[in-house]
Parts: C-alpha cells; structure tokens; sequence
C-alpha cells in the first residue's frame, strides 16, 4: 500500500510540474502578477539611475514598462551586464531581457528574439583631434569594449591586430579612455552617443570611422514558448502602431534631448 502511495504521489508531482512547464511564460508572468525584467542600468539613455529619484529610468524601461501595463502586471527591473542577460535568462531569474541586445544568430542557440525594436551599428568612441578616425588606426592599439557584447567579436575581427579591453560595462571603458588607458572605446553608436553627452564635456569627444556592424536590438525571451514570444512581438507592434513608441522614442532619442538620433528605420508590422 505504502508503494503504491509513493507512485501515486510521485505521477503528481510529475504531472504538476509538466502542467506548469505547459503554462508557459505568459501564465506564469501573470500568476505571478509581474514581469521581472533584465535592463541595464548604466547606460544612458536606454537604462540607467536618474540622479535625483535614484530610479532606474530610460528608453527600454518604457519599452518593458509598456509591455508590463499590456499585461496588466507589476514591472520588476533587474540589472543586468553584457555578460550577465543571456545566463539570467536561461536561469529564469527575468522573464525578459531589455538591454540593448543584439539579435544575433549566435545567440540564437541559448535564447529567442523578440522583432528588433531599435536600429543601430558599431562605431568608435575617440579623443577629438586625436589620429583614430577608424578601426584600421586601432592596430597595434588598445580599444576597450564590454564583456559578453557583440562589439568585442566585431572589433576582433575589424582589425586584428588591436588589443580589445573587455570591462563589465560601457562607462568603466569610457573611463579606461578618459585615463589614457585605452585610444577608443567601441560599440553601438546609440551607446557611444549617450556616454559622449552624458559627459561634462561632450565636446572633447568625437564618434568616428564607418560602421563596424549593424546592430538590430531584440528583446530576450526564452526558447521554445511562441506564445510569450507572439505575444511580446504583437504587444511591440501594438506599441508602434499606436503611436506610444514614437512618444517614447522622441523622450529618449527625439531632437529636443541631448541624444538626438532621428528615427530612420520602421518596425516589422505583420498584417
Ligand atoms: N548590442 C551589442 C550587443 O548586444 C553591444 C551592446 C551591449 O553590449 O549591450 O552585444
């Protein structure tokens, strides 16, 4: 009798644990009544602290901030690295990852993109006056970059007889510039753009060279659960369609901020 117990309490165990794995993503967010997500939170403007809230305030907390209301749940940030948002989200330690992530093929094998919500391409971050005005002039040289981003593969690969120097994050390489301890920093332009006004002085700094690469931001979601993943696209496409996107684009990016970059490119709508 005792055995059959033990089987009988071991199938239901078994059989709650596919029904939740079943649920997915969408019923779990809203069972728990949050959606937790991974942003960054030193990098102007798409996350970082607001000096005098102390909140954590940019472009892609109102991206997720917009999905969270959609869903009709709370918003949990959590901050995340380059290095960090692919294992946080494998983890489950966030539902969803909002940092300026490239949706690359590689990255395909670990975690699944949302359609790209932000446009941009790798560019050099330099002293003004200074002779970097390209990736070739870097050979030889120290660049600095962060862990765990596309930018230190494509530097790499651009010229590869620099020395790339990987920090955590995109202003502990900005400061490595500022000390003389790295000739350029690189990656997106939308990034480099934020360390350069967010600067005291904007005006010692200059973007250069072509673009190394294009960077297509997606928002990552775990594998295999479609319906999160449609629901997430179709919550950005709403997002787009309304309108709300371009109010929160012009708050971050628009000509009346410091980070002016005109908005160029038009989202994936599907009919
Ligand atoms: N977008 C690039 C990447 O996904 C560089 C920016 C970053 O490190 O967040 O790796």
């Amino acid at each position: 009798m005792r055995k059959w117990t033990g089987i009988f309490a071991a199938l239901m165990a078994l059989m709650f644990a596919v029904s939740t794995a079943q649920a997915g993503k969408l019923e779990d967010i809203k069972a728990k009544g949050k959606l937790v997500a991974g942003i960054k939170d030193s990098q102007q403007p798409f996350g970082f602290v607001d000096e005098k809230t102390k909140d954590i305030v940019g472009f892609e907390i109102d991206i997720v901030k917009y999905i969270a209301d959609q869903m009709g749940v709370k918003l949990e940030l959590k901050p995340v690295t380059s290095a960090t948002r692919i294992p946080l989200l494998t983890q489950g330690e966030v539902d969803i990852v909002a940092a300026t992530m490239t949706h690359q093929k590689q990255r395909e094998s670990q975690v699944d993109f949302s359609i790209t919500y932000f446009m941009t391409g790798q560019r050099l971050l330099v002293k003004k006056g200074g002779d970097i005005k390209s990736a070739k002039d870097l050979a030889g040289k120290k660049v600095g970059s962060a862990k765990g981003s596309t930018s230190e593969q494509n530097m790499k690969k651009a010229e590869p007889d620099c020395t790339v120097v990987s920090f955590e994050t995109y202003p502990e390489a900005f400061l490595a510039l500022k000390q003389g301890k790295v000739e350029a920093v690189t990656t997106d332009e939308a990034i480099l753009v934020g360390i350069k006004y967010s600067d005291d002085n904007p005006d010692n700094w200059d973007i250069v060279g072509d673009y190394i690469s294009a960077e297509p931001y997606g928002l990552g979601v775990v594998q295999n659960d479609s319906k999160f993943r449609n629901y997430v696209n179709q919550t950005l496409m709403k997002m787009w369609e309304t309108g709300e996107y371009q109010k929160v684009y012009a708050k971050w990016f628009g000509k009346d901020t410091k980070n002016y970059i005109p908005l160029t490119w038009k989202m994936e709508l599907w009919p």
